[in-house]
């Protein structure tokens, strides 16, 4: 890690070249009524906003969707704070930095179009899209970026099958969110923008047990590493999902290696790891794999580190969505 002046020198950077953007943040996640935002902290895992709204000024933290130990990582988490933002303010003109960042990312995108839809079940739907024959397969949680209809969100890819340049998508519908809706009635024929994929989770070799804790938009990962996972290793899946998905995704699996909790549980996932004395975590044997609500994912990460004393390496614990404040 570096200094806390390098990141003090983004806070400061934000504040004097980027208000718009720290504005969209305001706006999008902390109150509409926001008319000025200023950082006035920024860490490895989390940063602290000066909001002014309805002319009073109230500090808000705003957690990052997992513990960076780079700056690159940092400013990746702030952009994703605005992207995340700008779904809800989208009536605010395009920032410098989203201008910056758009112009950098569109190198990698390809147009793809749906080929193929099925219903997974009521809360989960499944979209093939073809046109990405340049695109690798990277396995575990590799996911893309999808662009269309002025905003974007990250998807895993369930399947690749890259001699067709064809993706399978798993996307959570009746959530209200932009891509939710979209994806609930998309037709075959319709266009989207992919990007280039990425992919976090690595095993380590030497683990014998893989434990993944998701809510429904980490289904696809988990059931991937499922799927992907050696021989040699134990795979449990704890997915805090409605019961139909739970039966429609895992099945026959569903005894032995995955357990259902009621996704109405406010941190089911968590006690979960409390709860079940055969999810325990050996600090030399298992990697945990996590992928849901942002500040689940970040109780679980304090977890795993206080409680179990799990090395960094040993978890890849993932904010895939947050709930509006
Ligand atoms: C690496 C990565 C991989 C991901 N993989 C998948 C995936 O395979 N499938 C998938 O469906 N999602 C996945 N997500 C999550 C997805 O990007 C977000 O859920 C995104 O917010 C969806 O965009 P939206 O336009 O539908 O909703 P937004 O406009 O961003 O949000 C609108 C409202 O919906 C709520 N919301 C958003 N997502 C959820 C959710 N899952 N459950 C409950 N409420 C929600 C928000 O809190 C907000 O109030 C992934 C995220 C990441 C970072």
């Amino acid at each position: 890690m570096t200094s806390n002046d390098d990141l003090d020198d983004i806070a400061t950077l934000l504040n004097r070249d980027h208000a718009d953007s720290l504005l969209v943040i305001g706006r999008g996640l902390i109150s509409a009524e926001t008319s000025s935002a200023e950082l006035v902290e920024v860490t490895y895992d989390h940063c602290r906003l000066l909001v002014v709204c309805n002319g009073l000024t109230n500090e808000h933290r705003l957690d990052f969707s997992d513990a960076q130990s780079t700056l690159d990582g940092v400013r990746g988490e702030l952009f994703e704070l605005v992207r995340s933002a700008r779904r809800s303010s989208p009536g605010l003109g395009h920032t410098a930095l989203e201008k910056i960042v758009a112009d950098a990312e569109r190198l990698d995108e390809r147009e793809a179009r749906v080929v193929a839809r099925c219903d997974l079940s009521p809360g989960l739907v499944e979209l093939t899209f073809a046109g990405l024959d340049e695109h690798q397969d990277l396995g575990g949680d590799e996911y893309v970026r999808l662009s269309a209809h002025g905003t974007s969100a990250f998807f895993t890819v369930r399947r690749r099958r890259c001699l067709r340049g064809e993706v399978d998508v798993w996307f959570v519908v009746g959530t209200g969110g932009a891509w939710s809706t979209w994806a609930a009635q998309a037709m075959v024929g319709e266009r989207v923008l992919i990007s280039a994929p990425r992919a976090t989770f690595d095993p380590n070799t030497d683990a014998n047990h893989i434990l993944a804790l998701v809510d429904a938009s980490g289904l696809a990962a988990s059931a991937r590493i499922l799927e992907e996972a050696a021989s040699a290793s134990a795979v449990s899946v704890v997915a805090s999902v409605d019961e139909p998905t739970a039966t429609a995704i895992f099945g026959a699996e569903r005894s032995s290696r995955v357990r259902v909790v009621d996704p109405r549980r406010r941190y089911g996932l968590l006690n979960a790891l409390e709860e079940y004395g055969e999810l325990s975590v050996d600090e030399h044997r298992t990697v945990v794999f996590g992928a849901g609500e942002s500040s689940e994912m970040r109780a679980i990460r304090e977890h795993l580190r206080v409680h179990h004393h799990l090395a960094r390496e040993r978890y890849s614990v993932h904010g895939y969505w947050r709930h509006r404040y």
